[in-house]
């Protein structure tokens, strides 16, 4: 007899749902997580009494009758999450340079159109157009409308590329500008970020935009809560090392040398690490040298800071700010003009309405700039310093990055008490990614083929699960999961119990039946 039905290689999001979802199924399941805490990007840490999140700041879908909503009332986590919906009429708040002018992103489509007529009296027709392209893209997407359907509907939506459709709408640059403005939220990437994952993220903050109320690994304890209920096991601390096997894995390699034995293996790892950790005849080195080419996403610098008391108002939106009036130009930073764009996000607390405890400040940063210290490892279970010349040079980039946001919030350094950084190095250590990519794999619409990932591979019994997959972020990695599920349960039932939740959206059927994609 095997240990388990299912074992699962690390805990992040997508482990954790394919756990709660196959449990609710019946079957056994066992997760192995080499961090002391479970969630991957979902885990926060406390500094000064603080709590600081990683890698949750906002979420979307989660309003009645949309999307991840359903899923997680399907879950039966959704009612002990606590949020708080963000401003109504501006979630993201988006800014260039020295013009003291910002544009506000709404939530409800209609909203949206209404807040943005205020600085583009003229743009009606292109906000119209714009708003109808996003929806009508997100309907391509059957398991986004938690409905299955063919691949085939998406293909003529795949080779759309942002820059350049926002472009098309209208001759307006600004508006161009103010409509791409939150593209850190994807690590957006001009002439190569396709439209669908523009679509898919945005539609789902348009939708409904939420805040964690004290923190994100909320999500997490309340899936491991969920998962230890029906009888799963989740093992802190336990690296796994080696999938074996030979026509399917036999058992997984912990790092203390424990062997553990399951019908089915799911991994949450990036697909090349996990395929760097797979013996198994059956894997061709085209396919692994595929994977380990593929490009990732940028890496980021998070500059997390513990406000004096009651000094910093909370913000019920985010602010996202461009150095040049070119919402793209972020990630192409050089080492003389980093950082050229930021997003801050006040953190919401439940000890006060008016005033945040904790602001985290987000900006590009490529794994090459951090390379010099990449033979050190350092998280809070092993940990180690990078040396002094790190530190220093986390301050500088620190103080830097201070510099610019100050231009906006002029109060900001009198208010901070402490502050604490994060790196590519911080990701790549806690994550286990081999670059400290922020979202995974980096899609391009010339070639979105090759950039998605399936859920299968030629192992008959290992699947992949997380961002790499799909989509990423809180919503898209949760619909990755059970794209993964649904390799091993029935998929078209589990859609049906959840698609009476969905209020019919945007277009999309909530019958048909085949590849579920
Ligand atoms: C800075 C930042 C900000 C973000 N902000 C938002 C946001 O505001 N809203 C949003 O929706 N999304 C946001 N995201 C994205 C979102 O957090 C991620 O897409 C999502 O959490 C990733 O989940 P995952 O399951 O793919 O994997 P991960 O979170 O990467 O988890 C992988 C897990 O596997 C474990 N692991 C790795 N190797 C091993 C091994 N050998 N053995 C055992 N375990 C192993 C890791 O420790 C980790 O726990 C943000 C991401 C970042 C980086």
């Amino acid at each position: 007899m095997p240990d388990y039905d299912i074992a699962i290689i690390g805990s992040g999001l997508g482990g954790l749902v394919c756990g709660a979802v196959l449990g609710m199924h019946g079957y056994k399941v066992g997760i192995f997580e080499k961090n002391r805490q479970i969630g991957g990007c979902l885990q926060t840490y406390a500094r000064d009494k603080t709590i600081i999140d990683t890698g949750v700041h906002y979420i979307g879908g989660l309003g009645p009758g949309q999307n991840l909503n359903a899923i997680f009332k399907y879950i039966g986590i959704l009612d002990k999450l606590k949020l708080k919906q963000m401003d109504a009429d501006g979630f993201d708040v988006i800014g260039f340079g020295d013009d003291r002018k910002t544009y506000k992103l709404a939530q409800g489509y209609d909203n949206f159109i209404k807040q943005l007529l205020v600085d583009f009296p003229d743009e009606e027709e292109a906000l119209d157009k714009y708003c109808d392209k996003v929806k009508e893209v997100c309907t391509k997407f059957p398991l986004y409308n938690l409905r299955t359907g063919d691949y085939t509907e998406k293909e003529d939506v795949l080779h759309i590329d942002t820059s350049t459709y926002l472009s098309s709408i209208t001759a307006n640059k600004r508006l161009q500008q103010v409509l791409a403005g939150n593209n850190l939220l994807y690590a957006g990437v001009a002439d190569k970020t396709p439209f669908y994952i523009h679509a898919l993220t945005t539609n789902s903050f348009i939708e409904s935009a939420w805040k964690c109320v004290d923190g994100g690994s909320q999500i997490a304890k309340l899936l491991g809560r969920k998962i230890h209920s029906l009888g799963g096991e989740i093992h802190r601390n336990a690296k796994v090392t080696r999938l074996a096997g030979s026509n399917a894995i036999e058992y997984i390699l912990l790092e203390d040398g424990r062997k553990v034995t399951a019908k089915h293996f799911i991994s949450n790892l990036h697909p090349a690490q996990t395929m760097e950790m797979t013996e198994s005849g059956l894997l061709r080195n085209v396919y692994r040298t595929r994977l380990q080419n593929i490009e990732n996403t940028v890496g980021t610098f998070l500059l997390n800071i513990v406000l004096k008391k009651d000094t910093f108002p909370y913000l019920n939106y985010n602010y996202y700010h461009h150095e040049t009036d070119n919402a793209w130009d972020g990630v192409n930073y050089t080492n003389d003009n980093w950082p050229l764009t930021y997003a801050l996000f006040a953190n919401a607390i439940s000890k006060s309405e008016q005033y945040t405890d904790s602001l985290t400040i987000m900006t590009y940063m490529r794994y090459e700039d951090v390379a010099k210290w990449k033979d050190t490892f350092n998280t809070d279970s092993q940990p180690h310093g990078r040396g002094d010349d790190y530190e220093a040079f986390k301050k500088e980039k620190a103080e830097r990055l201070l510099d610019i946001v100050e231009k906006r919030f002029p109060n900001i350094r009198f208010c901070i008490r402490s502050y604490y950084v994060a790196t590519p190095l911080s990701y790549r250590d806690y994550q286990g990614s081999a670059d400290g990519s922020m979202y995974g794999i980096l899609k391009d619409y010339r070639n979105s083929f090759n950039t998605f990932i399936a859920p299968c591979t030629r192992v008959p019994n290992l699947f992949l699960t997380g961002q790499n997959l799909n989509l990423h972020g809180i919503l898209g990695v949760t619909i990755s999961a059970l794209i993964t599920c649904g390799e091993i349960i029935d998929i078209g039932a589990l859609m049906k119990s959840l698609s009476p939740e969905l209020r019919s959206f945007p277009s999309g059927n909530s019958q048909g039946a085949g590849d579920v994609t």
